[in-house]
């Protein structure tokens, strides 16, 4: 049997409002077309980075943001990390609950069965915080460009925006 490595670090960021820990750590969503990252989908001269609200790990770059319409942050590709570097991409992981996922630059990804379908939960890697899903095969490749055919689904409101100049 794999000996499958376990996430060691936990972060935990106690300005946390009540609203951030109802999607960080309890796994809800925020309201659709809510976020004020939603501009950054269309208006040109956004250029930073997406980092955890819990512990600042970076997550996502804007230039792999796109405007889905779905009424929440997307994103195409995670931001390349630095977390568990001897552990390769789409390797299994063990989160700081205990369940495996796969890892994804400083993302994990979980088998989420909740509600009553399968979808792809994606946590930060570093924290276990609750990020949003991923959408596989929807077709984006066609819009986007080749590889970047997977959409993030992300909640703003666990994220924290970095602006470059
Ligand atoms: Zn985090």
């Amino acid at each position: 049997m794999t000996n499958i490595p376990s996430i060691q670090q936990q972060v935990t960021n106690s300005n946390l409002t009540d609203d951030e820990l109802y999607v960080m750590k309890h796994k809800g969503t925020e309201r659709p077309f809510t976020s004020p990252f939603l501009e950054h989908e269309t208006k040109p001269g956004f250029v930073g980075k997406y980092t955890c609200k819990n512990c600042d790990t970076l997550l996502y770059e804007s230039s792999t943001m796109f405007d889905s319409g779905c009424g929440w942050p997307s994103f195409h590709t995670s931001a390349k990390g630095n977390l568990y570097p001897d552990i390769p991409n789409g390797h299994e992981i063990k989160g700081k609950s205990g369940k495996i996922g796969l890892k994804d630059n400083n993302i994990i990804q979980y088998v989420d069965n909740s509600l009553g379908m399968q979808r792809i939960e994606v946590c930060c890697l570093n924290c276990d915080s609750h990020l949003g899903h991923i959408f596989k095969g929807e077709g984006w490749e066609k819009i986007l460009g080749k590889g970047k055919n997977d959409r993030y689904c992300i909640n703003g409101i666990s994220l924290n925006f970095k602006e470059e100049n």
